[in-house]
């Protein structure tokens, strides 16, 4: 392959966890626009309504589901329909996720269980219904959204839980990567930097984003248009010998 055959989605039937918002509608709009038909599932229906129309806009297939990947029951009918209404699953993007900040000393147990249920299970979970339905199609391809948060401790920012979470994920990827190899799964994590989403105006972020963005070498904030080319990357024939990687789109945060 060469060229744009290498990058290209056509004729691949994706589903995208947290396509209503931010990154994850964004990824799943650009899945179709390298040829996916996408199924876009959120826990807010709202949201996921808006990405389809966009996507159906460009000319490409989506449905809209609504379910929460804490729910093994949700993911299953979730990967079901996709199949009935769209086509056979080869392509994955788990991003569904939540982020707060709160001093470890002073964090309930039910906030620190109910992050690692989103962020972590709910990933284990997503990978594990997607790869029942590629084991099938004798294989296919996962990226998962972790963070740079599961590298490093983002310093001015108490959230011990969503970093755990996050490099729970890293590893979760690198072993699902190595336990499915010989089924033609693969899988690969994604590890953003700081990117504008509806996720960083929480209050305790807002003037943070701009101390965060002079701790960046490229001295600014992602876009959510610069997460595309990495999730076209992994999930498309360009990365066919790459397995259990995490790749940091950071703007360098990390090598500082
Ligand atoms: P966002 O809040 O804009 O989008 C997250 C989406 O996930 C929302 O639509 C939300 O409804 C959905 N969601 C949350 N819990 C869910 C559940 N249980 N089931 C189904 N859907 C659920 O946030 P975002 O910034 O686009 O974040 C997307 C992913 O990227 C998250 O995993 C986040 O941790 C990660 N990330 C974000 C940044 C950043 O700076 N924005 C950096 C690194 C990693």
């Amino acid at each position: 392959l060469v060229g744009p055959e290498l990058f290209s989605l056509s004729g691949r039937t994706a589903l995208v966890t947290g396509a209503g918002s931010g990154i994850g509608r964004r990824i799943a709009i650009g899945l179709a626009q390298a040829g996916a038909d996408v199924a876009c599932l959120d826990r807010v229906a709202a949201g996921v309504a808006e990405t389809v129309s966009t996507i159906e806009g460009l000319g490409r297939r989506a449905i809209a589901l609504t379910g929460d990947v804490t729910d093994p029951d949700d993911l299953a009918a979730a990967t079901a329909s996709t199949e009935t209404e769209l086509g056979d699953l080869t392509v994955a993007v788990n991003c569904a996720g939540i982020a707060s900040a709160t001093p470890a000393e002073d964090l309930d147990v039910a906030d620190w269980n109910r992050t690692i249920a989103v962020n972590l299970t709910g990933v284990f979970l997503s990978c594990q219904a997607e790869a029942r339905r590629m084991f099938a199609h004798g294989g296919g391809t996962i990226v998962n959204i972790a963070s740079m948060s599961g590298v490093i401790a983002n310093r001015g920012l108490k959230q011990a839980h969503y970093n755990s979470s996050k490099a729970g994920v890293i590893h979760l990827t690198k072993s699902l990567a190595t336990e499915w190899v010989d089924r033609g799964v693969r899988v690969n994590a994604i590890s953003p930097g700081y990117t504008a989403t509806p996720m960083n105006t929480r209050p305790e972020m807002v003037d943070q984003m701009r101390v965060f963005e002079s701790e960046t070498p490229m001295q600014r904030s992602a876009s959510v248009d610069e997460m595309v080319g990495p999730a076209v990357f992994l999930a498309s024939p360009a990365s066919s010998y790459c397995t259990g990687v995490d790749l940091l789109v950071d703007g360098g945060f990390t090598c500082w």
